[in-house]
């Protein structure tokens, strides 16, 4: 039996799913997936991911949120429809929300205006927050800092900055999520030596799938899936310099904490 994980993010309510969605749950349950959370990244995103987690109950739980690529639709309805939302039992967090001045897909005041909505929302919920954060840290971090008192706890997900920027969410208290990114050899590399210094209690994995398909699995794989998460937890392990049993129990331990779940033992 391979060690059992949790991937705390994964689009499965992505078009790319849509086909096939069995066959990968079936895939990732092999591989040692014994939980997923759904990202919800809209409010219709949120809601299709919510009723997913519905189908699959222990199987599939759900985060409720908008992206910040999304923040240009929410309007002043959107707050009421989050947090009704956020009622359901199958919403483990609030999420995903934060800054993208990556792409900037929506203008930076609707992006920040988003985002510290979905802090308030958590911190009256007491739903951990799931964080994202793209060439905004320091914007980000201004946010974060004025709310994190009030919130319970907080994940940075798909971490891939700077050593001195994952010791400013360290200090904010902050989890952080490493995606297969680390297998990416021209934008990676730097993640392989800065995993080691994230305490286990902070640290969980990711696929982030469809999107960020680990470079160096073979043969290439067509999308990636979050059976790919043994593929992620391996390159982790390896990088911190541990065995991958060490990192699967840590990581799925502390993901249980972070998100309040409870494994089906089986
Ligand atoms: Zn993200």
């Amino acid at each position: 039996m391979p060690p059992a994980i949790i991937d705390i993010g994964v689009n499965l309510t992505h078009r790319s799913f849509a086909a096939d969605l069995p066959a990968v749950l079936g895939r990732a349950q092999a591989a040692g997936v014994a939980h997923m959370v759904v990202t919800g990244t809209s409010l219709p995103g949120s809601s299709r991911a919510v009723e997913l987690a519905a189908a699959h109950p222990g199987l599939l739980s759900a985060t409720a949120g908008v992206h910040p690529h999304d923040a240009k639709h929410w309007d002043a309805g959107a707050p009421q429809r989050l947090a009704t939302l956020a009622e359901r039992p199958q919403v483990l967090a609030i999420g995903e929300c934060g800054l993208d001045f990556d792409r900037d897909f929506s203008p930076r005041p609707d992006q920040e205006r988003c985002f510290a909505v979905q802090l308030e929302l958590a911190a009256t919920t007491g739903l951990p927050v799931f964080l994202h954060e793209r060439k905004a840290h320091a914007r980000f971090v201004g946010i974060l800092a004025e709310h994190r008192a009030r919130l319970c706890d907080a994940v940075v997900h798909c971490f891939t900055g700077t050593k001195a920027e994952l010791h400013r969410y360290l200090d904010l208290d902050c989890h952080i999520g490493i995606t297969g990114w680390i297998c990416d050899e021209r934008r990676g590399l730097h993640l392989r030596e800065l995993v080691r210094s994230i305490p286990p209690g902070r640290l969980m994995i990711e696929t982030d799938a469809p999107f960020l398909t680990p470079r160096d699995v073979r043969p290439a794989p067509r999308r990636n899936e979050p059976a790919l998460l043994a593929h992620v937890a391996r390159a982790v392990a390896a990088a911190r310099g541990e065995p991958v049993e060490a990192l699967a129990d840590s990581s799925t331990a502390t993901a249980c904490a972070f998100f309040g779940l409870r494994l089906a033992t089986g």
